[in-house]
């Protein structure tokens, strides 16, 4: 049996969230922690960078 539960459940953590949002032909993904990225013609690369985002803030990707 493992478990990949947090060690410290008690941490308060920063909220990464990101949602797409599309603007004509232009979409860009942006966080709840205010983090947003460039325009992007493509809807699939503004999400990438948003997954990117995530990583690099130890948030989950989802
Ligand atoms: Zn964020």
């Amino acid at each position: 049996m493992h478990s990949e539960l947090p060690a410290s459940p008690g941490t308060r953590m920063p909220e990464h969230r990101i949602a797409i949002s599309e603007r004509g032909s232009f979409a860009h993904a942006t966080c709840s922690c205010g983090w947003y990225s460039p325009a992007r013609r493509s809807r699939d690369l503004a999400r990438r960078e948003g997954a990117d985002h995530l990583a690099d803030n130890g948030g989950e990707a989802g």
